[in-house]
């Protein structure tokens, strides 16, 4: 377990008498989009709308998006951030109650997104809504190197750029398995569950308290 440091820390040590008996608290960060609800209908509707562009789910096995151009692509991702595109997602059957009970269990949750600051109210109201428990939200575009600051154990995080950094920064990646990431998954260098349940399965063993 790493020591408690900063503010975050301090969050952390406020968290849970369970710490005191000298149990496992993980620090657990969470992406939002394609991991606490199915996030890519929405960007290939808008690509199809705006640009007569499909990026069709199944078909996107790597991690870029070729068939927009830069610019394209970062306006269909914008629009997917507008307050209402954010406030009105589903998450995932399973997500909060997983989340919940891993908060419930002392864990500290971290959730974080690339996405502008000017997003952070929305995505509070959409967290409130859907009944997240969380201890600290993030929304930029640094997320990695956030979550290495404050000391994560686990990353979930469907971007085979982000695991793959949260390897070497010696944090768990764990993800939902999307086409873009399965290579990833099946050859074991990140965590995947189909599904939230079974998500909650693979994390188990590093979950468990000690
Ligand atoms: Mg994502």
């Amino acid at each position: 377990m790493r020591a408690a440091h900063g503010a975050a820390g301090r969050a952390f040590e406020g968290r849970s008498a369970i710490a005191d008996y000298g149990s496992w608290i993980a620090r657990i960060a969470l992406d939002i989009d394609s991991t606490l609800h199915h996030y890519w209908d929405l960007l290939d509707e808008i690509a199809q709308r705006r640009y007569g562009v499909a990026l069709p789910y199944a078909e996107q096995r790597e991690w870029g998006i070729t068939r927009l151009e830069h610019e394209e692509l970062v306006a269909c991702v914008r629009e997917t951030h507008s307050d209402e595109n954010i406030e009105s997602a589903e998450p995932y059957p399973g997500a909060v109650e997983v989340v919940r009970g891993w908060h419930d269990e002392g864990h500290w949750i971290h959730v974080t997104s690339h996405r502008a600051g000017s997003a952070r109210q929305a995505t509070e109201r959409w967290l409130r809504r859907i009944g997240m428990p969380y201890d600290d939200l993030h929304c930029s575009y640094d997320k990695v190197a956030r979550c290495a600051q404050l000391g994560i154990d686990v990353l979930v995080d469907d971007s085979p750029v982000n695991l793959l950094r949260a390897a070497d920064e010696g944090m768990v990646p764990a993800t939902i398995v999307h086409p873009w990431n399965a290579e990833l998954v099946e050859s074991e260098r990140a965590l995947g569950g189909r599904d939230w349940p079974e998500l909650r399965d693979k994390l188990e063993p590093v979950l468990r308290r000690r």
